[in-house]
């Protein structure tokens, strides 16, 4: 019995994150292009060289990319936006990067969130006129680099729908399936020159089948592979993300030779495919977790795996879940790392030599395998049991918590009224989101202390003078409500992680997020507690200097929740309620302080929406019991803020309003105010703050320009619910421009508080 391995993708960033550098020294002017180029092929190369090493069988071909794979994926087929007036046929690498990253003319493509991961991909661009011819020349210049090493290469590449589904109609309106005919010759096209290279096995990703699904689309993937599959080398259909098995009769029927199925989001999946499962197909079982950090246990697999093995022959594969580009790379250079805490995890390295071991021991026995199971089961046990993972007291306070404890002891308007009474806040209250500048002499500081140059006395020292700084500033400025300017955060996730326990940070545990950038996320590995404030000593001290509120500024936790690696030993639910208890902890201290105004912000709130329509309320229903959680048992004249950005808001209003913040501020600047129409309709009974500075551009606003997103924002919110701020926190921006923005957005304030007056 044979159980061939393969990967749907790999880290393609580097173990040192060698293409960020590439990049962005080619980016900068200091790295050629033919040096970029030999660079990427170098990176690509000891990849796949790894991947052989570690026994993969059939190494992804064109999981590559200098950018972005959903780009690559529309050269392929010819169809660059024609707004850029490149040809497709003869694209240059320079016309690849204005693609991708805009140029003087042209705004980039735009980015959008790959499903439920922390990757952006360039959205495509469809026009009904657009159209299609393969292009394939870069597939196969990579197969035959693959086969110089001795590699056996299976091309991976979006497929047809997916790609179709994720791109957005531009122009006139038409139905985007309309363009599928085209598409799917020219794909037809592509995997013909594939097979014509000799490649036996193509992958073709069609992740949008763990989607709900529109009948339409559903229904074009039998015609549209019937015509693809008679001239193309094996196809392997790839899902993963999300249970498929409302597919599964469509998959069985289509003519590829094999399917991915994710058996970690949707281990369940596979009896909706098993007892039929049709003899001319091969089952690639997705049982390596391509979305987390934890080692596999191996045993508990062998066990499930055993019975697929038996009845699928040779025809069961393995493969990770999904593609590795949402792991990091190599938990072995952590050496910074608690050494205990090492042995439970596996980045991309590690998982491929898992799979390796699942592969000799579905084929030679357990025996052939039992050091490896040994020390799987060694790292599980003690997982299970470590002391630096549970902590009783964390359970018990959970256990213990009455009902309604996540509820205000008084509805909103009662509260608004004591709030009030103390805040004494004019109409249309002036705000911000929280950081100011971080600059050069900021990130100096922080980092001189981070390396013990500078003692903790000094440090404390230079944050105080930065907060004052922003103080000043703030009242000169005129806001009502004043921040400290969060110059002591590197990051809002980090900043907390640091302090709770249960966090731990890895030195070299990158993901890439989109183009050269990568995100390093920290891990959840045990219960969250909060053994000491956080913040509390900054936003006393910003206090101290003012008569104006200071509003104490927390990460939420669901945002917390959503931007780390996760344990997976504990519902996500649950985990998200310890972090909440431990906010909680702040949020009661920093009251007890005097800071009577807490903003709690979830920029990530929506982002954690599972794919499928009927697990939203589920998730939105413990997302908001642990918001409000954090801020529980505060008293009513306390003023509660939440702050949201970046994301498309208007369908999930009832769970905003839900979380019931005294004050929303939220970004509005991508929808022109859009949103508000959506609030206006939807009633939004609490006070909300419309961003009416758009923090990404070093553009400054002019008066009459916030004048108009005002007198939009009035339309549909009253007077008294409505607060005026800019978008989002403004670290990355200069100081000059932030005084000339808010100054401006000051200055409106005053003159509508004026114009309300004499109506009144
Ligand atoms: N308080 C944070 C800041 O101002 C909020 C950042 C965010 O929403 N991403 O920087
Ligand atoms: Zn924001």
């Amino acid at each position: 019995m044979s159980h061939p391995t393969h990967l749907l993708g790999f880290p393609r960033v580097g173990a040192k994150r060698e293409l960020k550098t590439l990049l962005e020294n080619h980016w900068q002017g200091e790295l050629d292009e033919a040096s970029l180029l030999q660079g990427a092929k170098e990176l690509r190369q000891k990849h796949w060289l790894l991947q052989k090493g570690a026994g993969v069988e059939l190494s992804p071909v064109g999981d590559f990319s200098l950018y972005d794979h959903v780009l690559d994926a529309q050269l392929l087929v010819g169809a660059a936006p024609p707004r850029f007036g490149f040809d497709a046929a003869t694209l240059t690498t320079a016309q690849y990067f204005e693609l991708a990253r805009g140029n003087a003319a042209q705004p980039a493509l735009e980015m959008t969130k790959w499903f439920d991961t922390n990757y952006h991909y360039l959205v495509p661009e469809w026009r009904a006129d657009t159209a299609f011819a393969a292009q394939p020349e870069r597939l196969l210049s990579q197969i035959r680099e693959a086969r110089a090493l001795g590699v056996a290469a299976k091309p991976a590449l979006l497929g047809p729908l997916s790609l179709l589904w994720l791109g957005k109609a531009k122009g006139e309106p038409f139905d985007k399936l309309s363009l599928l005919p085209g598409l799917v010759a020219a794909y037809r096209e592509l995997l013909a020159a594939l097979r014509a290279a000799g490649a036996e096995w193509a992958q073709i990703d069609e992740p949008i089948l763990a989607l709900d699904l529109e009948p339409e689309w559903q229904d074009a993937f039998a015609p549209a592979y019937a015509q693809l599959s008679p001239s193309a080398p094996k196809l392997l259909l790839a899902t993963y993300f999300g249970d498929v098995s409302a597919h599964a009769a469509l998959l069985k029927s289509l003519p590829v030779a094999g399917l991915h199925l994710d058996l970690i989001r949707a281990p369940e999946q596979i009896s909706a495919f098993l007892p039929d499962y049709p003899a001319d197909k091969v089952l690639s079982a997705g049982i390596i977790d391509g979305r987390n950090i934890w080692r596999a246990d191996l045993s508990a697999l062998l066990a499930r795996l055993r019975p697929l093995a038996e009845t699928l022959g040779n025809r069961l594969w393995l493969a990770p879940s999904c593609s590795l580009l949402h792991s990091p790379f190599d938990a072995a250079a952590e050496t910074a790392l608690d050494p205990e805490l090492k042995t439970w995890l596996a980045f991309a390295v590690q998982k491929l030599n898992e799979l390796k071991t699942l592969k000799r021991g579905l084929e030679e026995g357990r025996a052939a395998v039992s050091d490896e199971l040994a020390g799987s089961d060694f790292a599980r046990s003690q997982r299970q049991t470590s002391p630096r993972i549970h902590n009783p007291a964390v359970a018990e306070r959970l256990a213990a918590l009455p009902a309604n404890a996540d509820r205000r002891a008084s509805a909103y308007p009662v509260r608004a009224k004591r709030q009030q009474a103390w805040l004494k806040l004019p109409p249309l209250p002036t705000t911000t989101i929280g950081s100011f500048p971080q600059t050069p002499a900021i990130r100096a500081s922080r980092a001189a202390f981070k390396k013990g140059e500078l003692s903790a006395a000094d440090y404390r020292q230079a944050m105080e003078q930065e907060i004052e700084l922003a103080i000043r500033r703030q009242e000169v400025l005129g806001l009502d409500v004043l921040v400290h300017g969060e110059a002591e955060r590197n990051d809002m996730v980090e900043y907390f992680g640091e302090q709770l326990t249960g966090f731990a940070f890895t030195a070299g545990g990158w993901v890439q997020s989109y183009g050269s950038r990568c995100v390093k996320p920290p891990i959840i590995f045990g219960d969250v507690g909060r053994p000491a404030p956080m913040t509390v000593d900054w936003a006393r001290y910003a206090q101290s200097l003012t008569a104006k509120p200071v509003k104490g500024m927390l990460t939420g936790p669901v945002t917390i929740l959503q931007w780390s690696f996760v344990r997976d030993d504990l519902p996500r639910s649950a985990v998200c309620r310890q972090i909440a208890l431990a906010l909680n902890d702040e949020v009661r201290d920093l009251e007890a302080a005097g800071i009577r105004v807490i903003q709690i912000d979830e920029p990530a709130i929506r982002e954690g929406l599972p794919l499928k329509r009927a697990d939203r309320e589920g998730y939105l229903a413990w997302a908001g019991e642990a918001f409000r959680l954090s801020s529980r048992g505060v008293d009513d004249a306390t003023q509660i803020h939440t702050h949201m950005c970046y994301s498309e808001f208007g369908d999930i209003l009832p769970a905003i309003a839900a979380l019931d913040a005294d004050v929303i501020t939220i970004e509005t600047s991508r929808s022109d105010m859009e949103l508000l129409t959506d609030f206006g309709r939807f009633r939004y009974p609490n006070a909300i703050g419309p961003g009416v500075y758009d923090i990404h551009s070093p553009r400054v606003p002019s008066a009459s320009e916030i004048r108009t997103l005002l007198d939009k924002a009035l339309k549909v919110i009253p007077a008294e619910r409505l607060w005026v701020n800019p978008d989002c926190g403004l670290k990355t921006r200069g100081w000059p421009e932030v005084d000339a923005a808010l100054a401006a957005m000051v200055q409106v304030s005053l003159e509508l508080r004026e114009q309300l007056a004499q109506t009144a």
